[in-house]
């Protein structure tokens, strides 16, 4: 199989070009014109043979957009298509200061929580390092609908289909490349990472130098509860979670941020609110608060937006830092997994 030669860095990068009988200056042209979006084709820069021997034995970008759905509210979701077949899902946010976007770091999800559509099939495969990085390449590209202008996307968060920490070494990787200063160049400090609390490695992110912002999926401040609509509970407590995001606030001085899903009837009541501020009350922290998305292959019910301003108001006057996020996206199958599982769906009906 080729390799795909985005997964490089700038020194991997000259050796491999060196190794070909080119010259090393070569490299820097190549590892530009790849993190624009360019096929070897385009690179004009370069000499015809030179490009055709590039195309021979290496990929250069190995995600494409092949599907976009555009929300009234200017959100934007891709299906991207990997060279293998599988797809994947992204999801692009239009903000005053600029771009974010939602990458998904795995094929399906081992995680299987109750209210998301990405597990359902469970893990197909764990993305590489360069297909995650091609998410934001393909949408930087696809913004200018031209040659892209690599820095329009300003925040990333990993917060699309998948475990970003069930794919740990690739994951790293990705966060290096992707924030290189010859590269991409978006700064760790806008790049999120979303789990669903895998303990051990949550340590261990806290190791490496790159400080990422830590979100974690909490949604039930009760074990029990917690265990009930996302298997991962069983394997590591709550108590567990927060002493690792406590760790992570001492190593890195990053604030972390809790998501919580209002799932009417069973996380959104006057109960949940109280154990929440006894558990969370004077930490350096957020809770982001999501209405649940409703996918139609489970019967739970979002919040209605009275009660999810009401829990909101509650968390505040316990003395806790709260949002309620913006519902964007909805009219385009916003929620994680959604619009792969449609496109699977179409598929086995053909
Ligand atoms: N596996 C990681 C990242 C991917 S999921 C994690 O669990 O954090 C990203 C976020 O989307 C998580 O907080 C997840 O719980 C949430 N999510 C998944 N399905 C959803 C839905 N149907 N509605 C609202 N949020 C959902």
């Amino acid at each position: 199989m080729k390799t795909c030669l985005l997964e490089k860095d700038l020194e991997q990068l000259k050796n491999t070009i060196v190794e070909m009988g080119e010259k090393a200056f070569r490299a820097g042209q190549i590892f530009k014109a790849l993190h624009l979006g360019l096929e070897f084709s385009e690179m004009t820069e370069l000499s015809k043979p030179l490009r055709e021997k590039l195309d021979e034995k290496f990929i250069s970008q190995p995600v494409k957009i092949i599907k976009t759905l555009k929300s009234v509210d200017g959100t934007e979701k891709f299906l991207y298509a990997l060279t293998d077949g599988n797809v994947v899902e992204g999801v692009l946010m239009k903000y005053k200061y600029g771009y974010t976007l939602c990458v998904s770091t795995q094929v399906g999800c081992r995680m299987h929580c109750a209210f998301c559509a990405s597990g359902l099939n469970g893990l197909i495969r764990n993305l590489s390092p360069s297909e995650i990085l091609g998410e934001v390449i393909a949408a930087n590209r696809h913004i200018d609908g031209g040659l892209g202008d690599k820095r329009k996307i300003i925040n990333i968060v990993m917060m699309g289909s998948g475990e970003p920490l069930d794919n740990y070494d690739n994951v790293i990787t990705f966060l290096k490349l992707v924030s290189a200063p010859n590269g991409i160049n978006v700064s760790p400090r806008n790049i999120s990472l979303s789990t669903s609390g895998i303990v051990p490695k949550m340590y261990d992110l806290a190791n490496e130098n790159i400080h990422v912002n830590l979100t974690v999926s909490l949604h039930s401040p009760f074990d029990e509860e917690r265990q009930k609509i996302m298997p991962i509970a069983k394997a590591y407590s709550i108590k567990q979670i927060i002493d690792a995001c406590v760790n992570y606030f001492d190593k890195t001085g990053r604030r972390y941020i809790f998501e919580y899903v209002l799932i009417r009837g069973e996380t959104d009541t006057a109960r949940h609110a109280e154990g929440l501020i006894n558990l969370l009350k004077g930490k350096p922290c957020h809770v982001n608060l999501i209405r649940l998305n409703e996918v139609k292959e489970n019967d739970l019910k979002s919040a209605s937006d009275k009660d999810a301003y009401r829990f909101m108001g509650m968390l505040e006057k316990g003395g806790l830092s709260a949002t309620l996020r913006r519902r964007m996206g909805v009219d385009i199958d916003g929620a994680c997994g959604q619009l792969r599982q449609r496109y699977l769906d179409e598929m086995k009906e053909d």
